[in-house]
């Protein structure tokens, strides 16, 4: 049986279970402390712990319950972490560096079951949900990889593999061991939670922790939102954007609304047009993403004119609007690509086994 990793308990749960093995009340904080502070990922060198409690842990409790199998390299920059679960899955989590920022992008579940028509990952259906100890270790990986180049990781996205409401206790937990300031010690503001529109489990996350919102709407009409993202026909567009206006959040914060932008589905000045009507009244931003191409994608990237009429269209009806440039599409880490088949085009930077 696989040893329970620390990384899937607060400060209090871990506490808990370490003083039931006759650990001292304060430990568990040193034992985070070293993980999350220090970048020490292995009990043996948690030198301010007794050595038979050091030998006691390594026993009965893990820090990784992920290997980290490869890191691609992207021109830009971007790095691809490819991980490997305790039952032979593999997923995959991107550090992001941007300006004065390193965003990790976490994956939720082993693909998704939701097969969004322009998305690498909806192809594998989906294998599982991710336990909270696998969340949080993406972030750990994440990390450590930052750290070997002289950065720490600042801001967190659940925008990686599957659909992180449909795994929504385990994303709460991981999140609150993110932001519980004795372990990952992020702040919430800088955690977001992207949806493709589960409506009902809206609420629940924006109630039960302060992070950030994104939605997919990635189209302007039922009929093109249908064949993009098939849970549409459960939760149009209509009851979405309601479900938006009933979030849960502070009056500076704004939902971002990702839009994927494809060439002739969903680029022209009428869709731009919509898009001011829908999101009128909301405190939003959108981001547009031409899409990033992928092997065995049906769908083009849209041309460079028809992403700066669109963003031009959206300013001039004063919608906040970024174009976001796509990070590691070179390596199949850009949004949408996540387990791309082509591993052939990719070569990776460092190979390991690690624990
Ligand atoms: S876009 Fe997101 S929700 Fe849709 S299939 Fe891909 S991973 Fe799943």
């Amino acid at each position: 049986m696989k040893p329970k990793s620390v990384l899937g308990s607060s400060t209090a749960e871990l506490r808990d279970a370490l003083s039931a093995q006759g650990f001292e009340a304060y430990r568990a904080e040193q034992v985070l402390h070293w993980i999350f502070r220090r970048n020490v990922l292995d009990f043996s060198a948690m030198s301010n712990l007794r050595l038979e409690q050091r030998r006691q842990l390594a026993a009965e409790w893990c820090v990784h319950p992920l290997e980290r199998a490869a890191v691609f390299g992207g021109e830009d920059g971007t790095q691809k972490l490819q991980l490997l679960t305790h039952d032979g899955a593999s997923i995959e989590t991107v550090l992001i560096p941007e300006d004065r920022r390193y965003t990790v992008c976490v994956s939720s579940q082993v693909g998704c079951s939701l097969d969004c028509s322009f998305c690498a990952t909806g192809r594998l259906g989906l294998g599982r949900n991710l336990g909270a100890d696998e969340i949080v270790d993406q972030v750990v990986h994440a990390q450590d990889v930052a750290h070997t180049m002289g950065n720490d990781v600042s801001h967190i996205v659940f925008m990686g593999m599957g659909e992180p409401l449909l795994n929504l206790k385990n994303v709460l937990q991981a999140i609150r061991v993110l932001i519980d300031p004795k372990a990952g010690g992020f702040s919430p503001k800088r955690i977001t939670v992207s949806t493709a529109g589960v409506v009902p489990k809206m609420a629940e996350l924006g109630q039960a922790v302060p992070v950030r919102l994104a939605v997919s709407l990635h189209a302007t009409t039922d009929e093109v939102r249908n064949r993009l993202v098939p849970l549409n026909r459960r939760f149009p567009i209509a009851t979405l954007l309601e479900a938006c206006r009933r979030y849960p959040a502070s009056d500076r914060e704004r939902i971002s609304f990702e839009y994927t932008m494809i060439r002739d589905v969903n680029d022209s000045a009428a869709d731009a047009q919509r898009l001011i009507k829908l999101v009128r009244g909301l405190r939003a931003k959108v981001n547009l993403i031409p899409l990033n191409e992928h092997p065995g994608a049906n769908f083009r990237r849209p041309h460079d004119a028809a992403v700066s009429r669109f963003a031009d269209i959206l300013a001039h009806g004063r919608v906040t609007v970024t174009v976001r440039r796509s990070r590691g599409d070179d390596i199949y880490a850009a949004c949408g690509q996540l387990g791309a088949v082509a591993r052939e085009a990719e070569t990776p930077i460092e190979a390991e086994t690690r624990r």
